[in-house]
């Protein structure tokens, strides 16, 4: 593997939060390769299993398949040792193929941070909140997951660790109000960033949807264009649950940029392929750990180059 790695922007926390997924996916690489002197059908049948497998989705697998095919057709033949290079080719230029979208440009900035319960909104917040302060931004929490008491305190607790101004009404009040009042602190107060908490108890698809767009309504008053950012959370470590929520978050709100959590320890790391392929929409941040500092602005060919290295 020494044969691939680069030396250049070493980034030793993604390293850490890919490498069970590296070691899961290489492995079973490596025994499908064991003894194969071209690839042929079987390999890439093969090779279609383990991509499966490490939760890449059917329809990135059979992406990567295709564009294989195509460069053995091209190529005549290639041998299997040197698959790890040309996949990893491929899948930077797969990857390449999304937008590179940025954080619009606005002040203040408004996120709002939507998924369902657990996923790792509210301690991506907190990473987000040191993040934006360390750049020297003035940042506004809105403490919007009213539903939990828990919530309210966790969110006031990464507020005093980061520095980060917080609007709470407590448990009960109404999401919206949280709003509001969050927006209109934000902007009489000059703040750069605001970032909105809410809550992901909303069961069906059609309250989910009353419900955020009541928030968004409630914030449009005071900053018409906001949100500005619809930032969606998703647990990396439950893989195919992951891509359910994706597609049933993305069909009730517009969502427009995703953060995806728990990479640390996970086999799954696959699955952030798959989602950067399948939705339009780009992966801004991965969640490495449960610290303040384990977050990660996402870069794909960083991504694919690290699980190669
Ligand atoms: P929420 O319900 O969506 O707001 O989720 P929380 O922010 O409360 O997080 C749920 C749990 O996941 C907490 O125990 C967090 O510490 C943990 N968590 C969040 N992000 C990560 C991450 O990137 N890695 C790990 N290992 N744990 C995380
Ligand atoms: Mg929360």
């Amino acid at each position: 593997m020494g044969l691939f790695s680069s030396k250049t922007n070493k980034n030793s926390a993604l390293h850490d939060a890919v490498n069970a997924t590296k070691s899961s996916f290489f492995s079973k690489l490596s025994k499908a390769v064991l003894g194969k002197s071209t690839v042929d059908e079987d390999f890439l049948d093969d090779l279609e299993e383990i991509l499966i497998t490490s939760d890449l989705g059917i329809s990135t697998t059979t992406k990567i398949i295709e564009r294989l095919e195509k460069r053995v057709a091209r190529e005549k033949y290639f041998k299997p040792e040197e698959l790890q290079q040309i996949l990893k080719d491929e899948l930077i230029v797969m990857l390449g193929e999304n937008k590179k979208h940025h954080l619009p440009k606005k002040q203040p900035l408004v996120i709002m941070v939507v998924g369902v319960n657990g996923v790792g909104k509210t301690t991506t917040i907190g990473k987000l909140a040191n993040l934006f302060i360390k750049e020297g931004k003035k940042v506004l929490l809105g403490a919007g997951d009213t539903f939990r008491a828990a919530a309210v305190d966790q969110i006031a607790l990464w507020s005093k660790r980061t520095g980060a101004d917080l609007v709470s009404k407590g448990m009960n009040t109404d999401p919206a109000a949280v709003a509001y009042e969050t927006i209109k602190k934000g902007k009489e107060n000059n703040f750069d960033i605001i970032i909105l908490d809410t809550a992901g108890r909303l069961h069906t698809k059609i309250n989910l949807m009353n419900e955020l767009s009541k928030i968004k309504r409630v914030m449009s008053k005071i900053l018409p264009d906001a949100p500005h950012e619809v930032l969606l959370v998703l647990d990396g470590s439950t893989g195919q649950n992951a891509f359910e929520q994706a597609k049933q978050f993305t069909k009730a709100t517009e969502v427009s940029g995703l953060a995806i959590t728990k990479l640390d320890g996970s086999a799954k790391g696959g699955v952030i392929i798959g989602i950067s392929d399948q939705f339009e929409i780009p992966i801004r941040y991965i969640g490495t750990g449960e610290k303040m500092e384990d977050l990660q602005i996402f870069d794909e060919q960083k991504f694919v180059e690290t699980l190669f290295e």
